[in-house]
């Protein structure tokens, strides 16, 4: 088929706004339009002349020239031939061409019309791409992907989905999804396949399917409906991932927590949590039984409420300390609060929660142990160590201060007189003929005797404020912190005149009556300068009076400490007594 044009093919080329050419029977280019020179970039002497194929890349070229071109000059006509063309700057276009033949004197040409499609061409390219992708990612990504009809047939599953089944996609494609779960979930399950259906939206569900080993494993799916353009849904489309894991390490969870909940439950201590704000989320079910509160009043009650005033600052201190991570955990005695208002001692444990794991505590758990028995016995224990103190401290016989005592309240005595220049008195007494009355009276005698003795002693010293002090044997000592040296002599006359008031009879005594001689001296008197020297002077104080006539109180002098001091050699602070008597 041919067409006449009525104008020349030149003016046809220069007019039309189109991409079109003209070859002649042998491909040469006999004419070419404005925009196909535009398009390829060259001008119009450079082409006319030239085939059509000089302007094709190889791959084009042998198709057209072999094909194509005879095609058009058998038939007349050719339509929508794909080829490309190479521009002048090397770039390539792809293009679709349609032709006619039109007479041009005994000869006839073509008259072709291009498309360029290069754009199209680049976009379809990419969309393959996209597309491949996409099916790869599906394909071959690590979920389980399927398609199903909303009655269950599967229309599509990717691989990781067929592969849970040990199976093929193509295997499993015309199956219902229903025969890949356990019977006793379908019903459940094309419940959920409905209502995604219906309502359109993504649908959470997790749910167990069947596995090739026989175990049902747990996968959780979001399902979505796909609705067509008339926005009926026509297949619902699921992605699944094994949650096994999950659900296992929750089962554990729960089951530890079970098993603790029932150690708690059954603890004789209360266990309890706190929130941060310290109130109460948790108690078990001791703490009514420590605390007077029922559970329903303890739960969201603040723990400050229930702690004993005197105990609020230091616990609040500890929970502090346990919430920024300074202390690791606490256990201590505390007093609380019971119902009825009395203070209830406990031993408490806590222990914040939340830092190792998430570096910030959210929380404080405890236990609370009654600890009344316990402090029932501490303060028993605590009054038998008394006791044991005093015993450790108190002549047996006398009932007065011992040896060891009277060393160290001396020690105290001096230091704190020197320390802040005071007085401090010291007697020393020893009973008079004593060993003579033993040898008269009997031993058991003489420890009666003693025994008076203490008590004049004791209660001569008690009225002025002191503390008198077996010293060992017949004597005795009385410490007078500050006393001078005026009122440390009465004390000691006084206390050999109630001796003497006793009348005591003793046959060895020259007198008749048990006396007692006494020696006295003061930190005040030049010469003192240690408590060796105090005792010293006393000492020698107490055997002048002896060397007197016995029954006599005398005071130390200046030369006694002197002379004592001379010598020198017992180096010892204790009192060494070293005269008759
Ligand atoms: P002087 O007047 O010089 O002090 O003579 P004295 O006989 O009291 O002194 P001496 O040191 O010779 O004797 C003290 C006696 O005290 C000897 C000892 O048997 C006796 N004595 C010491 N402790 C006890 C005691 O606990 N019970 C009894 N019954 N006698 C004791
Ligand atoms: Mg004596
Ligand atoms: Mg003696």
């Amino acid at each position: 088929m041919t067409a006449d044009l009525g104008m020349s093919l030149a003016d046809w080329m220069k007019m039309t706004p189109a991409m079109s050419h003209s070859i002649d029977s042998r491909g040469v280019l006999v004419a070419v339009s404005d925009s196909w020179l535009r398009k390829l970039g060259y001008e119009r002497r450079e082409v006319l002349g030239k085939r059509s194929t000089d302007f094709m890349p190889e791959r084009s070229r042998e198709r057209v020239r072999l094909e194509k071109i005879p095609l058009l000059f058998q038939t007349g006509r050719v339509e929508n031939v794909e080829f490309q063309m190479i521009c002048k700057d090397g770039s390539p276009i792809d293009v679709l061409l349609s032709a006619v033949l039109v007479r041009q004197g005994e000869d006839h040409v073509s008259i072709s019309s291009f498309t360029d499609i290069t754009q199209l061409r680049a976009m379809e390219q990419k969309l393959a791409e996209s597309e491949a992708k996409y099916r790869y990612l599906v394909e071959y990504q690590s979920e389980m992907v399927s398609l199903a009809k909303v009655d269950g047939e599967l229309l599509f599953v990717n691989r990781a989905y067929a592969e849970h089944h040990a199976t093929t996609p193509e295997e499993m494609i015309g199956r219902s999804l229903y025969d890949f779960v356990p019977t006793q979930i379908r019903g459940e399950l094309a419940q959920h396949m409905q209502h995604v259906a219906i309502v359109g939206e993504a649908k959470d569900i997790e749910n167990q399917v069947l596995s090739p080993d026989g175990k049902p494993r747990w996968v959780s799916w979001t399902n979505k409906a796909f609705k067509d353009e008339d926005g009926i849904v026509t297949a619902i489309h699921s992605v699944g991932k094994h949650v096994d894991a999950r659900v296992d390490a929750e089962t554990k969870l729960r089951e530890s927590e079970e098993r603790y909940r029932l150690l708690a439950e059954n603890s004789t201590d209360m266990v309890f949590q706190l929130d941060a704000g310290r109130a109460f989320t948790y108690v078990s079910p001791a703490g009514p039984d420590i605390l007077g509160h029922a559970l329903e009043d303890l739960d969201g009650r603040c723990l400050y409420d229930l702690v004993h005033p005197q105990d609020a600052e230091p616990i609040r201190a500890i929970l502090c300390a346990l919430a920024s991570g300074e202390l690791k955990r606490h256990g201590g005695v505390h007093r609380f609060l019971h119902r009825d208002g009395h203070p209830v001692w406990v031993e408490m444990q806590v222990k914040a929660l939340g830092l190792s794991q998430i570096g910030s505590e959210t929380g404080i758990v405890g236990t609370l142990r009654d600890f009344s028995v316990h402090k029932r016995l501490e303060e028993r224990l605590r009054d038998a160590n008394l006791l044991l103190a005093e015993a450790a401290a108190t002549d047996g016989l006398t009932g007065l201060m011992n040896r060891r005592a009277i060393d160290q309240a001396f020690q105290e005595a001096f230091e704190v007189a020197k320390a802040q220049g005071q007085e401090l008195g010291l007697i020393l007494t020893d009973v008079d003929y004593f060993k003579a009355y033993n040898d008269h009276y009997g031993h058991s005698a003489g420890d009666e005797c003693l025994k008076t003795v203490s008590a004049i002693l004791r209660s001569v010293a008690e009225s002025c404020g002191y503390h008198a002090a077996r010293y060992g044997g017949e004597e005795f000592c009385i410490i007078l912190p500050g006393a001078s040296e005026n009122t440390t002599f009465l004390a000691a006359e006084r206390m050999r005149l109630a001796m003497q008031a006793m009348s005591e009879a003793h046959a060895g005594s020259p007198s008749g009556f048990v006396s007692i001689s006494l020696g006295l001296a003061t930190l005040s008197q030049s010469g003192v300068r240690d408590r060796s020297d105090l005792l010293n002077a006393a000492d020698r104080a107490l055997y002048r009076a002896k060397a007197s006539g016995r029954n006599t109180v005398v005071r130390a002098s200046y030369c006694e400490i002197e002379a004592e001091r001379e010598p020198r050699v017992v180096p010892n602070k204790s009192l060494r007594l070293s005269r008759v008597g």
